[in-house]
């Protein structure tokens, strides 16, 4: 079985999908492995590296797409690649499947075995494979780095013969994996640091943090299957408001993550709260590529408003390309160890973890949500 490593095309887009060390593993474990020549080379993995780990460079991308039986990649495809890939080959990207199903689509009529990394299941057994978590602790990392690259102050408490200065005050709104990362990132550069999450069950995690966590009672389920947020009641949106409007008026930073799953990002600082808030402070959204927890955010753009800034950023995970390669190099080739035996792909659909990660296969959509989506935005199914 040909497995290849594709060099990503998309703009600011530096991962590669596996790192030399990661090729020496799978070499070792009896694969072959091609890597499109220059993969690594945004993310300071170069091709000599590639061979002496025993991977083959191909310089014509058509024949690295064409001839292998399983391409690995870090973004979704382009309609100019889907097309390079041959009928009845198998492909592991991430895909961003309910947000863009038309891709889904196409693979599906190609005949593209494809595989969602985002579809991985959040469970113990995948946990290596978890590429949405470790993506998104790399976000939330970086999210803290750039807020206090934009704030006008400290963050850590100093006390110096120029006076004493007082710690930044951080909130930190949605406390899943980023969150949780950006909060641990905070408090390493001294500030203080606040939390909310819709999910009660995250309190403890903020607090040993070293976290406070504001706490907002919902009359209402607020956890889905997966252990996900589900999307919360107009009155429990109006509650956590009128709670978190003096938080978020006493911030000198707030780093938004709050997601849920297949939907717009739930706004969380409206028109009315960013108003009250300080001139100076700095808002970095997360959640900017899926419409943005702040009602003035916009994907890939620094906006000042008021004196505050707001800032949206588009793929942090690009923007550290070692780790975040390492990180999801390790993800993808556990979970594609997982699914080979004997040198072939075992297409066993009743195991949880590849069920649930192949979205298309034999010219179908597999998943059901997909389907739904592709509805939704007008293709056929
Ligand atoms: P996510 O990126 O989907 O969302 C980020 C956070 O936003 C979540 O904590 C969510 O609760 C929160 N949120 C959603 N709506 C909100 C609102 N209106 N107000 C405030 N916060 C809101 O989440 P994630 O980081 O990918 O993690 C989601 C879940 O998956 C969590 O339960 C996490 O513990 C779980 N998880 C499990 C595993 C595992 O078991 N292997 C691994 C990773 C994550």
């Amino acid at each position: 079985m040909k497995i290849a490593v594709a060099k990503e095309i998309e703009v600011g887009e530096r991962r590669v999908a596996l790192i030399p060390d990661m090729v020496a593993r799978l070499v070792k474990a009896g694969l072959e492995i091609f890597v499109e020549a220059g993969a690594g080379e945004q993310s300071f993995f170069y091709d000599d590296a590639y061979e002496a780990a025993g991977a083959k460079i191909v310089a014509d991308s058509a024949q690295l797409w064409g001839e292998a039986d399983l391409l690995l990649k870090v973004a979704a495809p382009r309609e100019e690649e889907i097309h390079k890939l041959r009928e009845g080959s198998a492909l592991v990207s991430f895909l961003n499947p309910l947000g863009n199903p038309v891709i889904v689509d196409r693979l599906a009529q190609r005949g593209i075995t494809a595989f969602s990394m985002e579809m991985i299941p959040r469970t113990t057994k995948a946990q290596s494979m978890d590429a949405l978590s470790s993506q998104a602790a790399i976000a939330g990392y970086k999210a803290v780095l750039l807020a206090a690259a934009t704030a006008p102050k400290f963050f850590p408490m100093l006390t110096t013969a120029a006076g004493t200065i007082r710690p930044a005050k951080v909130l930190v709104m949605g406390a899943g994996v980023a969150g949780l990362q950006a909060i641990a990132t905070a408090r390493r550069l001294g500030a203080v640091v606040e939390a909310f999450d819709i999910r009660p069950a995250v309190k403890e995690e903020v607090q040993s943090l070293g976290a406070k966590f504001v706490e907002v009672k919902l009359d209402e389920e607020t956890v889905a299957e997966g252990g996900y947020a589900r999307e919360i009641s107009e009155e429990s949106k109006r509650r956590t408001q009128e709670v978190l409007s003096d938080t978020v008026a006493a911030a000198d930073i707030v780093i938004t993550t709050a997601q849920v799953p297949g939907k717009k990002a739930p706004r969380l600082i409206t028109e009315e709260m960013f108003a009250r808030m300080k001139p100076g402070a700095a808002i970095v959204d997360l959640a900017a590529e899926q419409g943005g927890n702040c009602a003035y955010t916009e994907a890939g753009k620094d906006i000042v408003r008021n004196g505050v800034t707001i800032v949206g950023p588009i793929n942090l995970p690009a923007s550290m390309p070692v780790h975040a390669s390492q990180m999801y190099s390790k993800n993808i080739a556990t979970f594609i160890q997982y699914m080979i035996k004997d040198n072939a792909l075992n297409l066993d659909f009743s195991d949880e973890i590849i069920g649930s990660t192949c979205v298309a296969h034999g010219h179908e959509i597999r998943n059901s949500r997909v389907r739904e989506a592709l509805e939704v935005v007008g293709g056929k199914v």
